[in-house]
């Protein structure tokens, strides 16, 4: 295999700064063939020339940007150690505290909020010298699967402006798709990273709950959400997932171990004797036949590389979306209860005559959306008595029987595959008002948070009956996220002479 994975990289590169990777700027950074603020600068140019139609961004922080990469330029200038990373832009999604920056989580409820202090992923960033230009669209609190539960309206797949990017994070895999940004930070509770990069023809990790601080990142589901890398190439992913894991003492669940090499699993991108488990219950019905076709071409290319291929039963997965839909609305219905009118952002009747509770309730009637309020609703009901054992306790052994059955299967195969999603990306407005149909686009995703395990999802070709973008999910053990990397890097290389167009070419929409 190559030592180093193929990338989206253009010879000519002070021409088209916005179409390098990650790691490709970092380097000409480094070596002073360009400067950070011209990074910086060419790719605010990009989110002024096309985000008004594809409205990843939810606020671009221009004049901090553009401070930060000067400050990575005085520092190159005076000849100090440049991180891997330093001078390259990188789009935040809107659940992230940022000191003083706007943090609404795609709510009007935290409408005028400013955090008053940075998350640890953001602090991380800065001390890697990563460039944050600004925060991006979400569904509202990360409940959603299109970014059509944003209060500040949708984002658009680069690749079919009609199109859903994904969702939650919508906005930050578009930002990256449509060449934004290089690099984006997403969060994933039942598949909020991996199914947008899926339907964007990007990269985007899950990586094992506990090893990336949740300190400073908005709660939807505690027990659930995790913070991982979105990129064009695993390489690039893995460059920023070193840089975001790690101990850290203000999360009680953050996993105090080495984080494993994940850089160098990519760049080895090596599958050989490798085994690798096909989810029964994770293809067939279902499954759009342009998803199974190019998921099966590349598992075919997975056994060409040298990799062991078995089919793994794990019959528990298809009650996995059930206990999901009980232990998410549960848990966020006890970490929405702070939004109350007088902890955060929006207050309905300020300075009225209104009584406390009526400004609470009339604050959540206005700040919450539909899919939220649903939410609070289907977990407050889940978690009263008389119904606490027969819904929320039912779906926590569902989520024992889930982890047994990957117990289980990394006792037979070091990784296991799946597509990320049933579908390519669906219309706008396709599944709006259809909550069930929006929920299932979650079915392959959604075991790997109930278990806490890590994935990967990686672009593996076109649909050949739409032309939109395929996604495959690598799934490996807790603290074993090194393998994603292993078998990402080696399939995208493997791929890249037949799929080059999905990292290197415009999408087609732009
Ligand atoms: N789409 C899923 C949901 O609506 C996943 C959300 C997420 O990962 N944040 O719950």
């Amino acid at each position: 295999m190559n030592s180093t994975p193929k990338g989206p990289v253009n010879p000519d590169m002070a021409a088209d700064l916005i179409r390098q990777s990650a790691r490709v700027l970092a380097e000409a950074i480094k070596s002073g063939e360009v400067s950070a603020r011209e990074v910086t600068q060419a790719h605010l140019d990009r989110i002024g020339a096309v985000d008004e139609r594809v409205h990843a961004f939810l606020h671009v922080d221009t004049d901090a940007a553009l401070a930060h990469a000067d400050r990575v330029d005085v520092k190159r200038a005076a000849g100090e150690q440049l991180g891997d990373l330093a001078g390259v832009p990188l789009a935040l999604k809107d659940i992230l505290a940022m000191k003083g920056v706007p943090t609404t989580c795609g709510s009007k409820i935290l409408q005028g909020w400013l955090p008053p202090y940075d998350s640890t992923i953001v602090e991380r960033l800065r001390a890697a010298d990563i460039i944050i230009l600004g925060k991006t669209n979400m569904d509202e609190f990360a409940m959603g699967s299109s970014t059509e539960y944003s209060a500040y309206g949708p984002s658009h797949n680069p690749w079919d402006l009609n199109r859903i990017p994904g969702g939650s994070g919508g906005g930050s895999a578009a930002a990256v798709a449509a060449f934004e940004a290089p690099l984006a930070i997403g969060t994933d509770t039942g598949g909020s990273i991996r199914q947008p990069a899926a339907l964007t023809g990007t990269v985007g990790v899950k990586p094992t709950y506990g090893s990336v601080s949740r300190y400073g990142l908005v709660a939807l589901a505690s027990s659930l959400d995790q913070a991982g890398p979105c990129a064009r190439t695993v390489l690039d992913a893995a460059y920023l997932h070193s840089v975001i894991a790690g101990h850290d003492p203000h999360d009680s669940t953050s996993i105090n171990a080495a984080v494993p090499d994940v850089v160098a699993a990519a760049m080895k991108a090596d599958v050989r004797g490798l085994r690798i488990g096909l989810v029964k219950q994770l293809s067939g019905a279902g499954y759009q036949p342009g998803v199974l076709q190019r998921f099966n071409e590349a598992v075919d290319v997975l056994a060409q590389l040298g990799a062991e291929i078995v089919e793994v039963d794990c019959p528990h997965f298809d009650e996995a979306m059930s206990a999901y839909y009980l232990i998410l609305p549960s848990e966020c219905s006890s970490n929405l209860a702070r939004f109350d009118g007088m902890r955060y952002g929006l207050r309905v009747q300020d300075g009225g005559d209104a009584g406390v509770e009526t400004v609470m309730a009339d604050t959540r009637e206005m700040g919450f959306g539909p899919e939220v309020k649903r939410r609070i609703m289907l977990g407050t009901y889940a978690l009263s008595s008389g119904y606490y054992d027969a819904y929320y306790g039912q779906a926590q052994k569902i989520r024992t029987l889930i982890i047994e059955d990957f117990t289980r299967a990394f006792g037979q195969v070091d990784v296991l595959v799946s597509p990320t999603t049933p579908t390519t990306a669906f219309p706008l407005g396709e599944k709006v008002d259809d909550p069930l149909a929006m929920y299932l686009n979650d079915i392959a995703t959604i075991p790997v948070n109930l278990a806490g395990n890590c994935a990967l999802s990686l672009p593996i070709g076109l649909s050949p009956a739409d032309g939109l973008p395929v996604g495959l999910q690598v799934m490996a053990p807790t603290m074993a996220d090194d393998r994603l990397y292993l078998v990402g890097a080696a399939l995208e290389s493997a791929l890249f002479d037949r799929w080059g167009h999905l990292l290197i070419e415009e999408a087609p929409a732009l």
